[in-house]
């Protein structure tokens, strides 16, 4: 496996920042600044109901919004302007989020459960939240990473997966990308986060009971049955040896992609050498094509779907869901009533329209219009604009 040097230091409030490089680095730069030392106040509230936890981190409100790009807090320090990062230059790095909705030193002395509602048991929002840093270039978006620096991530998302699961009461490790403003992203630094949950999130829950019964039906492996399907069927959008990426065939979002490895992991510290050289080349690619399916890159998020630490480890095939709310030029999908309210899809773009539309983008050369659906064309043209957001 490639080595990857990591360096730990403290931040002035006692969090922790690490520095990830293929070459040692001397980094010695003290953080300046007079912070606070973090204090998070989380709780994980139980919905009965759904049978879900829900974190409440209120604290959460005064955090930093979209600030000019001379005071980004991601950029390394310069002279007069520290910033999270006190080096001056970095390649990938990583600490803890200084407004975080999980944390492992949170207030433990909470009540047993909300006030008035004794099934609405309480916890501590135990957990860590971290941000990663994918290069101290502000202007450079993921997809402009070069395949480098992209592999160095992939190998910090498996550290940090590998690290996190290793603390006590850590249940689920979620590497993740948020991308764009219109998406809601406050800090436009090329930039994931990473979240170690002290319980299995829905979703997963939610597959798992799928390939149990899926199991108990068939006697087959619902992520083989898939990814087989898949990786020989009509929305394939970009594929090598070791990954396909595929349109799902139910997609929910305008735009979906999902990567999975050919050979069945876990989670990401489980690919080899050659799969994450892989990885990084499938998904530059498909990147590539979301940046270039409209004039404008589409925003997304990326979302590693990894096993939890401790259950269904053997059952679980990993994958990343690639996905934009965007689904025209300034038509944004909103979750609105049967989304929000029932959690029930409704989509108006077909998986097999979208899966051919990303492989007839052009990943190189000048950014061009590409060819859009006959319904789409007079938004892309901007014939018509419309600018605002559209609610559905
Ligand atoms: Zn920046």
């Amino acid at each position: 496996m490639v080595a990857v040097i990591r360096t730990s230091r403290r931040l002035a409030d006692g969090r922790e920042i690490l520095y990830f490089d293929r070459e040692p680095r001397p980094y010695d730069a003290v953080d300046p600044r007079d912070l606070p030392p973090v204090a998070t106040h989380s709780q994980l509230r139980y919905d009965a109901l759904l049978g879900e936890w829900v974190a409440i981190a209120s604290h959460r409100q005064t955090r930093t919004f979209l600030p000019p790009a001379d005071q980004c807090p991601l950029c390394p320090s310069r002279p007069g302007h520290p910033s999270e990062v006190p080096e001056s230059d970095y390649e990938v790095v990583v600490f803890e989020n200084r407004f975080p909705s999980l944390a492992t030193g949170v207030a433990r002395n909470v009540l047993p459960s909300a006030p008035g509602s004794p099934l609405a048991e309480l916890r501590p929002g135990f957990g860590r939240c971290e941000v990663v840093c994918f290069t101290s270039d502000h202007d450079r978006v993921f997809a402009e990473l070069g395949a480098d620096r992209a592999r160095l991530v992939v190998d910090v998302w498996a550290e940090r997966t590998a690290e996190l699961s290793g603390i006590d009461g850590i249940e689920q490790v979620f590497c993740f990308e948020n991308h764009g403003e219109e998406i809601g992203v406050t800090l436009s630094h090329p930039h994931g986060q990473i979240y170690a949950y002290p319980f299995v999130t829905p979703r997963v829950e939610k597959v798992l009971g799928s390939v149990r019964r899926h199991r108990e039906a068939t006697g087959g492996d619902l992520f083989a049955d898939v990814v087989a399907a898949e990786r020989s069927g009509p929305r394939v959008v970009s594929a090598n040896e070791h990954w396909t990426a595929f349109v799902p065939a139910a997609a929910r979002w305008p735009y979906e992609v999902q990567l999975f490895p050919v050979r069945k992991v876990p989670d990401i510290p489980a690919l080899g050498d050659d799969e994450r050289n892989a990885f990084v080349e499938v998904y530059l690619d498909v990147l590539a094509r979301f940046a270039r399916r409209f004039d404008h890159p589409m925003p997304y998020i990326a979302s590693w779907n990894q096993a939890p630490v401790r259950t269904g480890r053997d059952d679980w095939w990993l994958h990343l869901q690639l996905f934009s709310l965007l689904r025209a030029p300034g038509k944004m999908k909103y979750l609105a009533g049967s989304e929000s309210g029932m959690g029930a899809f409704i989509t108006d773009t077909n998986p097999e329209d979208v899966a051919e539309q990303l492989r007839n983008v052009k990943t190189t050369g000048e950014r061009a219009s590409q060819g859009a659906p006959a319904t789409e064309g007079r938004n892309e043209s901007g014939v018509e604009p419309e600018k605002s957001v559209v609610v559905e």
